[in-house]
Formats: C-alpha cells, sequence, structure tokens
C-alpha cells in the first residue's frame, strides 16, 4: 500500500471559519473528505476577527512566528483547530486580517491586499519550521496564495521543509487574478528577472495567479469544462495563452457537495422530508413555498421555476431580464433569491410588484429560503456566461429539481441532457447564449413536465447521481501522486 501523503492546503478561506464563496465551500470540505480517505491534511489561513470572534475553539500553536517582509521581521502568533481530524492553522497579524470583510468592502478592494497575502504566502515557511511540517503537496487556491509556489521554486529551493513537495494549484474564478502596481514588486522579495512576460508581468502590472499558474507543479480547476474552456480568449481572461504553455499539467475536477447539508430526505429546513422512491413531501415543499411568497394557488399544477444566485452578469440575469414578460404570460411560477448587482435588485423588485401571484422575490442571503427553493420549485434556472463549477445545479439534482442552464463549464460536467425518448438524462441545456434559446429550452422542460411519467422518470434520474466528494477526493489523491511522480522526475533528471 501506498504510505499516506502529507498535504497542506494554503488559502484564504474556508467553512465554517470565514466565507465570500465556493472557495470556502472546498477549503472546508475537501480536506476533511481527504482525511477520511486516509491522507494527512491539514490547511493554513489567515486569522481573520470574525474567526476569533466567531467562537471557534482556537489553540495558540506557535507565539511570535518570525516572518521576513519588507525590510522588517514580523511578528504573528499561530492559532490552530482541529475538525475531523483535519487541523486548520490561522495566522495572526491583526493590522492586517482583523477587518470587517476577507478582501474589501463595496467601495473597493483593500489598497494592501498586496501586503497582506505576501505577508500570508511568507508565513508559509516559518510555520513548517517551527512545527516541523513536511508536506508532500502543497495546495494552494486562487490568487491569494499564489506566490507560495512561486518561493517554493524561486525563494525556498535549498528549505528541507517544502523542497521536495510538489505544487497544485486550483483556479477556482479565474476572473480574479490579484493585479497591483509594479511599483510594489520590491515587496514580493523576488528577484526583478522573474517580473517579465513570460513570468509574474501582466500588462505592466503585477499578476498573483499568472505566478500560481507558471510556477506550480500541477494546474487545476473545478471542472473539466472549464479547464477546457479558459484556453480560449472567450474564457481565458486574458490569461489564455499562459494557459495553454501549461495544459501538459491543467486538468480539472468537479467539487463535491455535502449531502448531510442538501439532501431533500433529512433536510429539516424544509416543509416536508422526501426520497426518490417517495416523492409525496415534494408537493408538501412547493405548496409551502407558493404560500411564502403567495403565488397564485389555482396554479399549483403549473411548473414553478426556482433561482438562488448571486445577481451578476456571470449568472445570465440579462438573458433572464431580457425574456421575463414572454416567460411570466406562460403557464409558470417562478420565485428568485439572490443578492448582487444593484441593477438586478431594482429589476426583480419591480418584476415583483408588477406580477403578484406569479413571481416571487427575496433580495437577501438567506439560508433557509435557499433550501425551501431547492425543495420546492419543480425547476431550477441556471443561464450562466460562464460557472467554474457552480453548486445549485448539482443541490437540484439531489432535490429532484430538474436543471434549465446553459451548456458551460461545470454545468456541461454536472448535467446529462434529457433524451425524452430514451427518458435518460437529469437536465435541460442550451448552447448559445441567447434569451431565444434561454426561452425555448424552459419551454422545452415545461413541455417535458406536462408528461407526468416522463418527468418522474427525470427526477429519479437526477436524485440517484451521485457527487459527494468521495470520488473528487480520490481524483485529487491520485493526480496529487502524479504531481509528486512529476517532480521526483525533474529532480532525477537535474
Ligand atoms: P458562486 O460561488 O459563483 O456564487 P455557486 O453555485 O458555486 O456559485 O455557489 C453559490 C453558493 O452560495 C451556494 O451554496 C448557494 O446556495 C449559495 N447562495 C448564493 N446566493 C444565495 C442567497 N441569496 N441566499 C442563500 N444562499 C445563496
Amino acid at each position: 500500500m501506498d504510505r499516506a501523503l502529507n498535504v497542506m492546503f494554503v488559502v484564504s478561506e474556508a467553512v465554517p471559519f470565514a466565507k465570500t464563496g465556493g472557495l470556502a465551500d472546498v477549503a472546508g470540505s475537501l480536506p476533511l473528505a481527504l482525511s477520511k480517505a486516509g491522507l494527512r491534511v491539514s490547511v493554513l489561513m489567515p486569522l481573520y476577527g470574525m474567526i476569533r470572534q466567531g467562537g471557534s475553539d482556537l489553540t495558540k500553536a506557535i507565539t511570535d512566528l518570525e516572518i521576513p517582509f519588507d525590510f522588517f521581521t514580523l511578528k504573528g502568533d499561530v492559532y490552530s483547530a482541529v475538525r475531523d481530524g483535519v487541523t486548520f492553522y490561522f495566522v495572526e497579524r491583526d493590522e492586517f486580517f482583523d477587518r470587517r470583510q476577507l478582501y474589501g468592502t463595496p467601495k473597493g478592494d483593500y489598497f494592501d491586499n498586496l501586503e497582506r497575502f505576501v505577508f500570508f504566502a511568507k508565513s508559509f515557511l516559518p510555520l513548517c519550521q517551527a512545527l516541523e511540517l513536511k508536506p508532500d503537496i502543497i495546495h494552494c487556491h486562487d490568487w491569494q496564495s499564489a506566490l507560495v509556489p512561486v518561493y517554493v521554486r524561486e525563494k525556498w529551493q535549498d528549505e528541507a521543509e517544502v523542497n521536495q513537495a510538489a505544487t497544485v494549484f486550483t483556479i477556482h474564478n479565474l476572473a480574479y487574478q490579484g493585479l497591483f502596481a509594479k511599483e510594489k514588486y520590491h515587496l514580493l522579495d523576488l528577484d526583478i528577472s522573474l517580473f517579465g512576460i513570460d513570468g509574474l508581468e501582466f500588462y505592466d502590472r503585477i499578476n498573483f495567479l499568472k505566478g500560481g499558474i507558471l510556477w506550480s507543479d500541477v494546474v487545476t480547476t473545478v471542472s473539466q469544462q472549464y479547464s477546457r474552456e479558459i484556453q480560449t480568449p472567450e474564457f481565458g481572461c486574458g490569461l489564455e495563452g499562459v494557459l495553454q504553455t501549461r495544459a501538459e499539467v491543467l486538468t480539472g475536477i468537479v467539487n463535491g457537495v455535502d449531502y448531510t447539508v442538501w439532501n431533500p430526505a433529512t433536510d429539516n429546513l424544509i416543509a416536508a422530508p422526501y426520497t426518490p422512491t417517495s416523492l409525496a413531501g415534494k408537493a408538501n415543499n412547493k405548496k409551502a413555498l407558493m404560500e411564502e411568497y403567495q403565488l397564485d394557488p389555482t396554479l399549483q399544477e403549473a411548473p414553478l421555476l426556482g433561482i438562488v444566485s448571486r445577481l451578476a452578469d456571470q449568472k445570465g440575469f440579462d438573458l433572464l431580464a431580457a425574456i421575463l414578460p414572454e416567460l411570466l404570460a406562460d403557464n409558470v411560477t417562478l420565485v428568485i433569491l439572490g443578492t448582487g448587482e444593484e441593477k438586478y435588485h431594482k429589476l426583480l423588485s419591480q418584476a415583483a410588484a408588477e406580477y403578484k401571484g406569479k413571481i416571487g422575490v427575496t433580495i437577501a442571503f438567506d439560508n433557509r429560503i435557499a433550501h425551501l427553493i431547492e425543495a420546492g420549485a419543480d425547476m431550477f434556472l441556471m443561464p450562466s456566461y460562464y460557472e467554474p463549477c457552480g453548486l445549485n445545479q448539482i443541490y437540484s439534482l439531489k432535490y429532484g429539481t430538474i436543471p434549465v442552464v446553459r451548456a458551460t463549464g461545470g454545468l456541461v460536467d454536472t448535467i446529462e441532457p434529457v433524451d425524452i425518448k430514451k427518458k435518460t438524462g437529469t437536465g435541460f441545456l442550451f448552447q448559445e447564449y441567447s434569451p431565444e434559446a434561454f426561452l425555448a429550452c424552459i419551454r422545452e422542460a415545461c413541455q417535458a413536465y406536462q408528461n407526468k411519467t416522463l418527468w418522474k422518470k427525470i427526477m429519479a434520474n437526477a436524485m440517484n447521481r451521485d457527487f459527494s466528494w468521495e470520488s473528487s477526493a480520490k481524483a485529487y489523491e491520485s493526480l496529487y501522486r502524479q504531481a509528486l511522480a512529476r517532480k521526483a522526475a525533474e529532480r532525477s533528471s537535474a
């Protein structure tokens, strides 16, 4: 049997400690799944003020860890907490991390994000030295920890704690790159020769994400389809050429979901439980959802469409806006939960006032309603322009709430198109990013909904799909072993 791998995550957020998005879900649950599979896993993240205030049971692991930064040696304590066999380490430096938000306020990013995350990246080696940790794999995520693989190769190549380790870098959303003024380059403590077109430079600025892509042994994204799309100009955010140069080591592993939280058989936030073989509770949830939004009770038999999303252009709300009057003239009802861009807040609030009884809208982040929509709706709409992985469509499968989605990114990898003749598939997909294609796809799904036997079969197909973390954790473990083999081969040829 292979020896248990020792893996360290370096990441800027993880549930249950701090979250702004899907990254935290992955960083909070993948380590636990890996640990369950027999790997030894720890996580390094910043100690945000909210973590201390959140009442987590923190233990001091290191007093006065010395971290070189600019002309100084900054001291930071390190705390730890254990969850299901995984140790989470939190590096403390209040002037950087004790703030209201993680990365910025609605007025913009914090002006010193470069300093904050250079400090964070540089804390990794002293932490390993102080605790005598010697990881086989250093797994970094998004721009906030993208400098770690650069340091491993360019600064820490003689440091025994890390120089044998393979680095893995996961891109959760290519649109966020960590771009900074080149005048701050000296703070990175890297040779100026690395600031070039083949290095950290990007249109005359510093690009952290590019560092992670270029210097890691292996690069991944959160679905296979997205790993292909980001190598094209349409989805590459200017980094498509860089990603193409790493195509050989670039792969996609789809995110898992936590079925202890998202399962209609055990979900206590919904009106009634149900399972693939006992669906009666689904109708109770639909009734409860319709009552919650005072939808027209005579429309109980009409398909109820649901949306839970950030209200952002990425998620396809411009398409929804374009089809709304026509869609609501059909025999359907619609419920939307989301927060985000002001223009969509306005649009949806106006629609809620104009089409009373046909549409329900909540502009908020509300976990209870998110669960109720998953359970009560018949279909789930996700017309994303791009989607690295997407979680809500995977939850929807489990709740028998059939996804109607655009064929992009993780939506392609997780939804199998319905074949009406063969009664196979789990959802409806449209290709072209246009209002016409979106509306036609919804109507096709509504047509299928009228055939109760067919619809029940599609629901059963969807509910029986398994996207638990176990299989993704296995894929990561085999990727880790490939990365180590690659690193070993490189060392022996050097
Ligand atoms: P992204 O990370 O791009 O926002 P995902 O589908 O990957 O999209 O994940 C979004 C997560 O946030 C899901 O867990 C979803 O249920 C949740 N979510 C998004 N908006 C809301 C909201 N307004 N209220 C409650 N949960 C929400």
